[in-house]
């Protein structure tokens, strides 16, 4: 680290580091601040704390940038990167509710990110990565990319991503790395170096341009819904709508969704239903893969296809209100308002506490919890380690 100098601004310690540790296009903040502090010598802990010691950036996921608490932090990082300010505008992940960066609430997971699930500094979910790319310890970095939950596998690679250690299967935590590690490409664990495949299998070619066409509607901000020109915005809605809709036909293949996602080319006899009835973006990558391949099948069916099977199944506009919170997207309404409608009627207070709850939801809460003491499982190791 640099000696300090009186300067006028608010930290006036701050100038490029030493061993110049440029920001790599696509890099996330995460995955800089991990390796600029291992090329110094410290910890990340120790490097965050040097540079903000009245913030424990660690608790927070960085990569969600830190304007929502406090803007200097990415003035400070600019600099010490030697960097525009700018260039970190497009390297956070973003609220897709919102369309906007993160404002207020710098603590709750946002859509199409996945979680990690923070407990202190640790983290009891892994960050994505991809092993192939985690082999060589100079040039090893982590992408931004890799964070959303459309991201199931490397499009450089074509391997799928994983979140755990491939030699002892803890979470990976590029932010408990000791110097020692010297490269973030390491298990802070067991030592190991990342690039060993959990799983041997490969991901299929329709998952591999799922995965492009994804990309490519969230560099281009926008997207084919349809045949129609959508935002980026409506896109994701869109795909999101097309998920919960196979999870609502895997859930009852024979009824109304199960015959409607059978009939567009989905084959509902040998899908399962993810284990818990999480949300997508807390799925682990084999589920959302999946789910994402459906969506896929989905999304090529054109607007003619869906209003003759809707039709054919008695499928009315009134049928995509699941709960009183549904919104059907915008981007599908060229085939919702082609649907009948059916007059609403108002529900009176049912006594739907008084139902015992019947097997599948008690299996989705059991799998939920043996999830959760799994994630503890893995935080005790980590505290007695
Ligand atoms: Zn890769
Ligand atoms: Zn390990």
């Amino acid at each position: 680290m640099s000696e300090t100098y009186q300067r006028a601004t608010q930290n006036y310690w701050v100038k490029p580091l030493t061993f110049a540790t440029p920001f790599l296009y696509g890099e996330s903040l995460t995955s800089w601040l991990v390796r600029a502090a291992l090329k110094h010598g410290c910890s990340p802990l120790t490097f965050t704390y040097y540079y903000w010691p009245q913030y424990r950036i660690w608790t927070y996921d960085a990569d969600k940038g830190f304007s929502h608490f406090d803007g200097q932090i990415t003035s400070d990082i600019a600099i010490l990167t030697g960097h525009n300010v700018d260039t970190f505008d497009d390297q956070i992940l973003i609220d897709f509710s919102e369309d906007t960066s993160i404002k207020s609430d710098n603590k709750s997971p946002l859509q199409w990110t996945t979680p990690l699930s923070k407990r202190n500094r640790y983290s009891r979910l892994g960050y994505p990565y991809c092993p192939d790319c985690m082999e060589d310890d100079k040039e090893a970095y982590l992408k931004l990319q890799w964070r959303f939950t459309w991201s199931v596998c490397c499009t450089k690679h074509k391997t799928f991503l994983q979140v755990n250690c491939g030699h002892c299967n803890q979470p990976y935590q590029p932010q408990l790395l000791s110097p020692e590690q010297r490269f973030i490409n390491r298990c802070h664990s067991c030592l190991g170096k990342m690039d060993q495949a959990i799983s041997n299998a490969i991901p299929s070619e329709a998952l591999h341009k799922f995965q492009q066409l994804a990309d490519e509607a969230f560099y281009s901000k926008q997207g084919i819904v349809l045949g129609q020109v959508v935002s980026m915005v409506q896109w994701f809605e869109h795909l999101l709508f097309l998920i919960n809709l196979v999870r609502r036909g895997l859930k009852n293949p024979n009824y109304m969704f199960g015959k409607l996602i059978a009939a567009l080319g989905i084959d509902t006899d040998t899908l399962s239903l993810p284990k818990t009835a999480l949300r997508f973006d807390f799925l682990p990558v084999g589920e959302r893969v999946a789910l994402l391949e459906c969506a896929y099948r989905l999304l090529q069916v054109d607007a003619n296809d869906w209003i003759n099977v809707c039709f054919d199944l008695d499928i009315t506009q009134n049928s995509f209100q699941w709960s009183k919170s549904t919104v059907t997207p915008k981007a599908f309404s060229e085939v919702h308002d082609q649907l009948h409608r059916v007059p609403t009627r108002s529900y009176g207070a049912q006594s739907e506490d008084m139902k015992p709850a019947s097997p599948k939801v008690v299996m989705a809460s059991w799998n939920r919890l043996k999830r959760k003491m799994q994630m503890r499982d893995s935080y005790d190791k980590h505290k007695k380690g």
